[in-house]
């Protein structure tokens, strides 16, 4: 008898009737004898509401309560889903990340899955129950409900097929699978039978939200195939999986963005040995993540340093930043909200040259101004105006073939 793990998303869940039809999937697999673990996450639009709910009570809400709280979503839905299943006649259990339990680290809003008990699951498995537990969600070592950062559900089923050994891991969405870039923005995108680990976690770390980052991270590290598929059809999805040697033959198999970064640019700086550690220790003891740095040739002893954090850093950042600058005696801190960060993935790059030309030309011809690139073995990434970021991925969708059938060969 198999074990299938499948995640739902919050617009999966949205409704009543959305979980009511979460619950006949669910069950259509339970009633051929598989042993069913459904993950869930909050009700559409809840965690975001969550949030605001602790804005309004404080500017800078305490993490360990935000925890306590953004926690609550996913505490509805597997309740609601285990009313529905057993209104089918199945029995059901609902499980909350503390009662599995999920340990974590104690990083709140941001934990990172350090432990899964699988009895308990096993437990209720075996009395033929279906299980439902909450996404997102778990518990540190002192007791504290911990959250895993949004997106987080993703993670929480990947890491239960794991622990669990599960024979399939399902995350079904509101896409039918993970797609040449995002559908939403490029009405010409493809939906892609496979992608590999590696792509998959560049997609996902350059913007792509249909797996979060750190799902893609545990499947790659415990070989766990995912099938990426939609709530509402029954069409096959994406298998993400590791690499075969058909991949290698596509150059660019995805495009991604992200809105989410800001850029800072500090002009004059004194080129010497410790500036840049000087400038970035306070960032770094913020717990800021910079992303990209780049940093001009010196003439006559003074360069340009610029950086992107991402958005919601970036007023802390330019605060950190100005007294630094004063003190090592740069000219002045520029800062730059709209900006976006257009990237092309593939594997197939490790062997091609001239990607990276292909791409500049496609921009330069619509007239995209790059303010920012940087490359890695497998993806290159160009910082742009916000504004032109559709137009950028359609244009560089295009450029790299990704509209036509086995499209992104040479
Ligand atoms: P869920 O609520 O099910 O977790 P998300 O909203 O987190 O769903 O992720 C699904 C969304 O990801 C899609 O609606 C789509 O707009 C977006 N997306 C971005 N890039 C891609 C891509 N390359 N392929 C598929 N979906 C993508
Ligand atoms: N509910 C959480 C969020 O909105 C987790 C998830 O949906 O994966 O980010
Ligand atoms: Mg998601």
């Amino acid at each position: 008898m198999s074990l299938v793990v499948q995640k739902f998303g919050g617009s999966s869940v949205g409704s009543v009737e959305k979980i009511k039809n979460v619950a006949r999937r669910v069950l259509e697999y339970a009633n051929e004898g598989h042993r069913m673990v459904v993950v869930l996450s909050a009700m559409a639009g809840q965690t975001d509401g969550l949030i605001d709910l602790a804005k309004e009570m404080a500017e800078d809400p305490d993490p360990r309560e935000l925890d306590v709280l953004m926690a609550t979503g996913e505490q509805v839905s597997v309740a609601l889903l285990c009313m529905a299943i057993q209104s089918m006649d199945r029995e059901a259990r609902s499980l909350l990340g503390f009662q599995v339990p999920i340990m974590t680290d104690r990083l709140y809003g941001k934990a990172r899955i350090q432990d899964i008990d699988t009895q308990r699951i096993m437990d209720e498995l075996a009395k033929g129950r279906v299980v439902a537990v909450a996404g997102f969600q778990g518990l540190d070592e002192s007791g504290n409900i911990t959250t895993l950062g949004r997106g987080g559900s993703d993670t929480t089923a990947v890491a239960l097929a794991a622990a669990l050994g599960a024979d399939l891991c399902e995350i079904f969405t509101d896409v039918e699978g993970v797609f040449t870039t995002d559908p939403s923005i490029c009405p010409k995108a493809r939906k892609m039978e496979a992608i590999s680990y590696d792509e998959m976690l560049e997609m996902a770390s350059l913007g792509a939200k249909v797996l979060d980052i750190r799902s893609v991270e545990f499947a790659k590290k415990f070989n766990v195939p995912i099938h990426v598929r939609s709530t509402f059809t029954k069409e096959k999805g994406t298998m993400v999986v590791a690499e075969t040697k058909d991949m290698e033959k596509v150059m660019v198999s995805g495009v991604a963005y992200n809105k989410n970064e800001a850029r800072v640019t500090i002009t004059k700086v004194p080129d010497r040995p410790g500036i840049a550690a000087q400038i970035f220790e306070p960032i770094f003891q913020a717990g800021i993540v910079v992303d990209m740095i780049v940093q001009n040739t010196s003439e006559d002893g003074i360069t340009d340093l610029t950086f992107t954090v991402p958005k919601p850093d970036f007023y802390k950042t330019m605060k950190l930043v100005g007294p630094v600058a004063q003190d090592i005696g740069a000219e002045k801190v520029l800062g730059d909200e709209d900006i976006a960060k257009v990237s092309i993935i593939g594997v197939g790059m490790r062997n091609h040259a001239g990607v990276a030309q292909r791409m500049f030309q496609a921009l330069a011809g619509d007239n995209i101004n790059i303010v920012m690139i940087s490359t890695s073995e497998i993806k290159v990434s160009c910082v742009i105006e916000e504004k032109y970021t559709e137009l950028a991925v359609r244009v560089l969708h295009k450029a790299f073939g990704l509209e036509e059938e086995g499209g992104g060969k040479t």
